[in-house]
């Protein structure tokens, strides 16, 4: 069975312009820059790197929010790319997001009923009795009283708002959801609970998610494979249980490396990255990461590493993926 998502090549560059009345081009911002991955049905891919690596792009991409420069998105094997009209509308309603910021994301002046329901409206689902029952049976699903709907958004709190947001992005009935940092504004003691609330959601519905974190805690409860960005690119994608037991790209290894473990003894001895990352209008030519790599050689500078399968499941780009040194480190950095 084709996979539900594919995205193969996608790039959003965008063109910098300088002066006033005449503009000039002045150089271009590879904000994503060639990515490929797959989500199959049922199951969580993480997206995961530092601020500003392209993760909300391609997940703006995925959706259609905005335009691709390049590349290809293939819903079940149709290209989402390519689809107008109608048939994007019957798309839409089947890929949902889920915002970062569950106090932007709802409109405060509408009821909570009215919010989580919109969406039936705009896709012409039910009458109003139909969606006031769907509505009261999605508020259930998410943890909360039916009564609730007839409330207002400031009326909850961050991680009640979280779940309403769930809900309305549930209300249509999508195959896919795109969640966009969906925890990382609240308290760490309200993540979990909304992280449970997602996975069971995902064994009762049969959902896919394409999850973007930043907090590789999170990301070890929630997915089932993972791709870590860089500037743009993808560095490495793989099985969780792979890429946590033996990271093969530095900079996976890196950011492993960064989760603090609790016992000193097993904390990584790999030391943190110097530099910066580079801006994304001047993106290192050759391997994007060879400015930060203890590992880079010549060739790195020149030659583009492509994405390659090392074991079953576990793709790199690296040069020297098979030959680098295993630090042997415990990467789980105490993460259960
Ligand atoms: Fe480092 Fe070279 Fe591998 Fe890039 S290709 S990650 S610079 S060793
Ligand atoms: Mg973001």
């Amino acid at each position: 069975m084709s996979p539900l998502l594919e995205v193969s090549g996608l790039a959003k560059h965008y063109p910098v312009k300088k002066g006033v009345i005449v503009q000039k081009q002045v150089g271009t911002v590879r904000a994503v820059d060639g990515v490929s991955f797959h989500v199959n049905r049922g199951e969580t891919l993480a997206l995961v790197g530092e601020s500003g690596c392209g993760k909300s792009t391609t997940a703006r991409l995925v959706l259609r929010l905005i335009e691709p420069s390049a590349g290809t998105i293939r819903f079940e094997g149709k290209d989402v790319t390519k689809v107008e009209g109608g048939a994007m509308r019957l798309l839409r309603r089947r890929m949902q997001i889920v915002f970062q910021d569950p106090y932007a994301s709802l409109n405060p002046r509408l009821t909570v009923g009215d919010a989580i329901a919109e969406p039936m409206v705009v896709h012409n689902i039910g009458d109003n009795a139909s969606r006031r029952a769907k509505v009261h049976e999605l508020l259930r699903l998410v943890g909360l009283a039916p009564f609730h709907a007839e409330r207002y958004p400031h009326e909850f709190s961050g991680g009640q708002r979280q779940r309403i947001g769930i809900a309305r992005a549930l209300s249509v009935e999508p195959d896919l959801v795109v969640c966009d940092e969906p925890v990382s504004a609240l308290d760490v003691s309200i993540q979990a609970q909304v992280v449970n609330l997602m996975k069971d959601l995902q064994a009762r519905l049969g959902l896919s998610y394409l999850f973007i974190a930043h907090d590789l805690a999170v990301v070890k409860h929630m997915a089932d494979r993972i791709a870590v960005m860089y500037l743009g690119a993808v560095m490495e994608i793989g099985d969780k249980g792979a890429l946590f037991a033996n990271p093969r790209h530095p900079y996976t290894r890196a950011l492993l490396a960064a989760i603090p473990h609790p016992d000193p003894a097993r904390r990584g001895r790999v030391t943190p990255l110097g530099g910066d990352v580079p801006s994304p209008m001047a993106v290192p030519p050759g391997c994007r990461f060879h400015t930060r790599c203890p590992f880079a050689q010549a060739r790195c500078k020149q030659e583009v590493p492509e994405l390659r399968e090392i074991t079953p499941g576990q793709r790199v780009a690296c040069h020297f993926a098979e030959t680098l040194p295993d630090p042997g480190l415990d990467y789980t950095g105490g993460l259960t």
